[in-house]
């Protein structure tokens, strides 16, 4: 574990220091987690209603100081400033969700064993929650954690990356009207997440963040036995059949790899074209890739920023590299843009082979490598041949084809002719590989809640199924 006093915020677009600020120590976080108790047990006191309303008041002030969001993750993320300013906007949707969700969902009631009883299962806080987020969607990846733990009683802790803890210790500071101490920040890199997961007073961690990191989080809250949810990395498939306009599918297709220049944990990272399109597919892209504008993100006609450091980059030109190395042919892009600022121009590939580890790990970079297949079947099995399994992405017009996409391939969300659209309302998450647990939608809420199951019979009698056992009774006839 290595000690760092302090972070310097970089701005990955010109590569200048922002800001130097302090990383949080053991007594600052034995200090938080005191005070993120007192507040637990104040909340879990509040009204339904109540905390429904002070979420509703959080998400408007939110919504009320998006420009300054944005401006700030702008400058410590490098997502263009229309990108940044929707980020805000979903992030006080996600706390209307779950401050009116929550409302609803405080337990059920099951039939009871026997008629004169009551069966009651009370949906129940869990306490300190720690969130550790990435820097790509800062604020959205922690709002995704902390709207429905708050809603559901906890108090959170939250650790921003070491690369973005701007936004974050402002939204923390523009918290008013919750109970003081109940969401917190503590910043600092990797040492800092292991320090807050490892703190007894900690009953819970929500991570997202990659495979990597994951496994570890995963290793630590098992020897604790505190419950994880894991959001993890992804190499998502992008299946394009031939019953499709295949411009708007190019089109489709670049969004959802160029996105926050790929950098979104459900990027397309993977292209299967049915193999009469794949030309017209990849001319269309070119095209499409090359009016991009790639660029200073507060400017407003940029589409793509720059990577987040100059080791993300590097991990783009080694997959690239390695790829063109092994016989892919490069059709645009495949290089670094400008003189200063980590970015990396959109790029095409085609001839990719499954080995290549462009198509096996995840590249987080504005990268499109091309597979021509012959089949919906063959598409289907190579979508489904990595470890990952986040999300996935398939353009047909065919119902049944849409039907067979949905069966058989392996990923916590497949999007049919409209990749990477979010739903606060429905679950998201990874299968295999790619996490473990769901953020967002019920499953969302239930993430953070305990389950107790009270059962309540009105007499008070003795029970026929007590000692002392009859000589003989039939096993079967017991009632228990
Ligand atoms: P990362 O795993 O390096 O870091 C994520 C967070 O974990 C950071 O705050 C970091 O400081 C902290 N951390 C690092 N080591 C730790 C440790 N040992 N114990 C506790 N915390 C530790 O990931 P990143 O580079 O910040 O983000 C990119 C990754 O996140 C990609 O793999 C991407 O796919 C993934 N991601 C997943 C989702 C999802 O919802 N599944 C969403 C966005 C990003």
């Amino acid at each position: 574990m290595t000690e760092t006093s302090s972070l310097n915020v970089i701005n990955p677009a010109t590569e200048e220091s922002i800001e130097e600020i302090g990383t949080s120590s053991r007594e600052d976080l034995d200090e938080a987690a005191k005070r993120a108790r007192r507040a637990f047990e104040e909340w879990r006191g509040v009204s339904g209603l109540e905390r429904a309303e002070l979420l509703h008041e959080l998400a408007s002030s939110l919504r009320g100081h998006a420009v300054e969001f944005a401006e700030i993750m702008t400058k410590e993320g490098g997502k263009p400033f229309i990108e940044n300013h929707d980020e805000v906007g979903w992030v006080a949707a996600c706390f209307d969700y779950y401050a009116e969700i929550a409302r609803d969902s405080v337990g059920y009631l099951p039939a009871p064993i026997e008629s004169q009883q009551l069966a009651l299962v009370i949906k129940e806080p869990i306490g300190l929650v720690a969130c550790i987020v990435p820097w790509n969607y800062p604020l959205l990846l922690a709002a995704w954690k902390v709207a429905p733990a708050l809603a559901a009683g906890n108090a959170v802790i939250l650790k921003p990356s070491e690369e973005t803890p701007l936004a974050t210790r402002r939204v923390v500071e523009l918290v008013e009207g919750l109970p003081n101490g109940l969401l917190q920040a503590v910043y600092g890199a990797g040492d800092v997440g292991e320090m807050l997961l490892k703190h007894p007073g900690v009953d819970m961690v929500a991570f997202t963040g990659s495979q990597e990191t994951g496994r570890k989080v995963g290793k630590v809250a098992a020897e604790r036995l505190i419950r994880a949810n894991l959001e993890l990395g992804g190499k998502d498939p992008f299946i394009i059949c031939d019953d499709v306009d295949v411009e708007i599918a190019a089109q489709g297709a670049v969004w959802a790899a160029c996105l926050n220049a790929g950098q979104v944990c459900t990027s397309a990272e993977r292209f299967y074209v049915m193999h009469n399109i794949a030309d017209e597919f990849v001319e269309a892209s070119k095209s499409y890739v090359d009016d991009l504008n790639v660029g200073d993100p507060m400017d407003e006609a940029t589409d793509i920023g720059p990577l987040i450091n100059e080791g993300g980059r590097e991990k783009v030109e080694r997959h690239v590299g390695e790829a063109l190395e092994k016989g892919a042919r490069l059709i645009t892009g495949g290089e670094r843009w400008g003189e200063r600022g980590f970015f990396y121009k959109p790029t095409i590939l085609t001839g990719v082979e499954p080995s290549m580890t462009v198509m096996r790990d995840e590249t987080f970079g504005p990268v499109v490598p091309v597979v021509e297949v012959g089949s919906l079947d063959e598409a289907i099995e190579q979508a489904n041949s990595v470890p990952y399994g986040l999300g996935a992405n398939v353009y047909t017009r065919d119902f049944e084809k849409m039907l067979k996409c949905m069966r058989e391939i392996r990923a916590g969300t497949v999007w049919i002719n409209d990749p990477l659209t979010d739903n606060d309302a429905a679950p998201f998450g990874g299968q295999k590989g790619s996490g473990i647990g769901r953020e967002l939608g019920r499953e969302g809420l239930e993430a953070f809640q305990e389950s107790k199951h009270v059962h309540i019979d009105p007499k008070v009698e003795k029970k026929e199924w007590w000692y002392p056992y009859g000589p003989g009774e039939e096993p079967g006839q017991r009632t228990v």
